[in-house]
């Protein structure tokens, strides 16, 4: 895996260019340990650079494109991602981990998002309102100028596309700040838009560490949009630099997202949801269920037959394209083993499968099912990032909206249940942005927007609610008698 570019530069104003402190950070390959390329550390001298340039780019040729021309620039964009999927799919499995078949659907989900965007990107409207007599009044959907980026290692790839891709399309020049430990694709995106015609300084990305060139990039005065995912810890550092600039933020922070398994489930079809999304990329995912809840009458089928599916997980390097892979580093392995030291050892019920001679380096976990802590135990109640899910029993349709609803959480939640009413009540009842009947994730879904409520966050992304996001609202009042 080499890149076709030099990811040891920062990438500004159209061009590659040497970081501001002329120094470098290792790439990890979390399946081996090996390091595998260097990445710039960029810091506040390039942010700065950044901005500027991303600042030119509003005042030049991008801010003076028309919307159509944005969108064919992204569709563009959309075919040269997927004409890279074998190297972009390979340089994900490297830096991230990911298992080949999940690396490449992040490939086709960011080609998704650049088309979806592409074909929106002239959609977006203001409106006519009915006014006093003499007056003609409507509203213009503007972009705000210059938006912050800020990426986690987990779907760099899936995260780049939904927010770079909406705030390109709304007509916003963008400064991205990849997590240090997943910068590549990042790179890759930024190279496949010059190719697309992008022009200078409408896309810029500066990779470093999250304290330098993450924290540089939100307290920019000339930032006037941030996009942050990651921990509820640094959205918090986040929204506050945000405060200081009086500029929105969108913050996506994680969550502990619960699948509510009734008597009446189909429960052959529910049973790869169950487990699929607990255990896809390594249980980290912001919006894996990491909860599930079952109706007391069929607790113990569930129990056993999740049980039996994880037996039958396999985990090993991303190239073995296995279930489960590494997870992204020493310190997210060590986060996972202190959880599940907190666990009765009587209450993990069934692992996963190490694969035979792992790399000695790679940061492997076998996926762990819980059943036996209350639904206030730390585990049933914190996000761990890893390849673990609670098993919980409910008595009755209240009591799994209690224990659904009873973290500080609220991202996605979903219901098994063939009873059409019930599906209604809960999809009202649940706390959570987003609530699938009788499926989990509806495929990821580039069309749905996307966010949560309490510690997972606010705003909203995907769709066209992220484009409306993109931009600020300007109401046009004409009196003309
Ligand atoms: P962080 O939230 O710290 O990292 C997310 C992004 O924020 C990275 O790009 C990071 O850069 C950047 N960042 C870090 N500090 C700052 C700062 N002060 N100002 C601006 N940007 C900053 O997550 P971690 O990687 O530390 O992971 C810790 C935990 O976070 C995980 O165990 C998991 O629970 C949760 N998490 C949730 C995610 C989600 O999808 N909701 C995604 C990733 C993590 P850099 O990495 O270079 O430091």
């Amino acid at each position: 895996m080499t890149p076709w570019f030099d990811p040891s530069l920062v990438f500004i104003g159209g061009a590659w260019r040497a970081p501001a402190c002329g120094d470098t950070l290792p790439v990890i390959n979390p399946s081996t340990g090996a390091e595998i390329a260097r990445i710039a550390r960029g810091t506040r001298a390039d942010i700065d650079a950044a901005v500027t340039a991303a600042e030119t780019a509003m005042a030049g040729e991008w801010g003076a494109l028309p919307a159509f021309a944005r969108g064919r620039i992204l569709a563009r964009l959309g075919q040269l991602i997927l004409d890279h999927i074998d190297p972009l799919t390979a340089m994900e499995a490297a830096d991230v981990g990911k298992p080949l078949t999940q690396a490449r659907n992040d490939v086709i989900a960011m080609a998704r998002y650049c088309e979806f965007y592409a074909g929106a990107a002239d959609k977006l409207m203001g409106e006519t309102i009915p006014f006093q007599n003499g007056f003609t009044v409507y509203t213009l959907r503007e972009p705000h100028g210059v938006t912050g980026h800020i990426v986690p290692w987990n779907y760099p790839m899936q995260i780049i596309g939904r927010s770079v891709g909406a705030a390109l399309a709304a007509g916003n020049a963008c400064v991205l700040k990849p997590a240090e430990e997943a910068c590549l694709t990042a790179l890759a995106f930024a190279d496949l838009a010059r190719q697309a015609g992008l022009p200078p300084g409408a896309l810029n990305v500066v990779p470093g560490l999250g304290a330098e060139a993450g924290a540089a990039l939100t307290a920019h005065p000339g930032i006037r949009h941030i996009s942050f995912t990651g921990s509820v810890a640094t959205g918090r550092k986040v929204q506050a630099a945000a405060a200081e600039n009086v500029v929105p933020v969108t913050l996506e922070l994680g969550g502990k997202s619960p699948q509510l398994v009734f008597a009446d489930a189909d429960l052959d079809a529910a049973l790869p949801y169950l487990v699929n999304a607990g255990i896809q990329n390594a249980g980290q995912t912001c919006s894996a269920s990491s909860r599930i809840l079952v109706e007391q009458s069929i607790y113990a089928e569930v129990c056993d037959r999740m049980a039996a599916a994880y037996r039958g997980l396999s985990v090993g390097p991303a190239t073995a394209d296995l279930r489960v892979g590494p997870l992204i580093s020493a310190r997210q392995k060590g986060i996972v083993e202190r959880y599940l030291a907190m666990a009765d050892p009587a209450h993990i019920i069934a692992r996963g499968q190490l694969a035979p001679d792992l790399p000695e380096g790679g940061h492997y976990i076998s996926p762990a099912l819980i059943a036996g802590p209350g639904p206030d135990h730390v585990l049933a109640q914190e996000e761990i990032f890893g390849p673990v899910q609670i098993i919980l029993p409910f008595v009755d349709e209240a009591d799994a909206i209690r224990i659904a609803n009873g973290t500080a959480y609220g991202l996605v939640a979903s219901v098994w249940s063939r009873d059409g009413g019930r599906q209604m009540r809960l999809a009202k009842a649940l706390r959570a942005g987003q609530v699938f009947l009788n499926n989990y994730g509806a495929a990821g879904g580039v069309e749905l927007p996307f966010g949560g409520t309490g510690l997972s966050g606010h705003g909203r992304e995907k769709g066209f609610e992220a484009l409306y996001a993109m931009t600020g609202l300007k109401t046009v009042a004409a009196l003309h008698g």
